[in-house]
C-alpha cells in the first residue's frame, strides 16, 4: 500500500520529463525550484525527502527546496515532536 501511494506521486512528478535533470543539483536552484513549484507532487515529493533526509544526506532541491532549506524543515519537525534532545545527544556523541 505504501508503495503503491509512493509510486502514484512520482507518477506526476514533472521532472521525470524534464530532459536536464542537472538543474536540481545545481549551485543556483532558481530554475530547479521554479519547476517544483509547478509540479503536482511537490508536497508528497518534499514529504519523502524529509523523511530521507532525517537519516542520510540527499542532495539536489526536492520538494522545491534546496537541502539546506529540507535540512531546516526537518529540524523544525523534530522540535514540533519533541525529539529535539535525541538529535542533540547525536550531534553532540564523541
Ligand atoms: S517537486 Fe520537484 S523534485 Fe519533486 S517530483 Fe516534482 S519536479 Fe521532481
Amino acid at each position: 500500500m505504501v508503495a503503491s501511494l509512493a509510486m502514484d506521486w512520482r507518477e506526476t512528478a514533472v521532472c521525470i520529463t524534464t530532459e536536464d535533470l542537472g538543474v536540481f543539483f545545481q549551485e543556483d536552484p532558481s530554475e530547479a525550484k521554479l519547476t517544483c513549484f509547478r509540479c503536482p507532487a511537490r508536497l508528497a515529493c518534499l514529504d519523502e525527502a524529509c523523511r530521507i533526509q532525517a537519516h542520510e544526506d540527499l542532495y539536489g532541491v526536492w520538494g522545491g527546496l534546496t537541502q539546506k532549506e529540507r535540512e531546516t524543515l526537518v529540524l523544525r519537525r523534530h522540535l514540533a515532536d519533541g525529539q529535539i534532545e535525541v538529535i542533540y545527544e547525536e550531534l553532540t556523541e564523541a
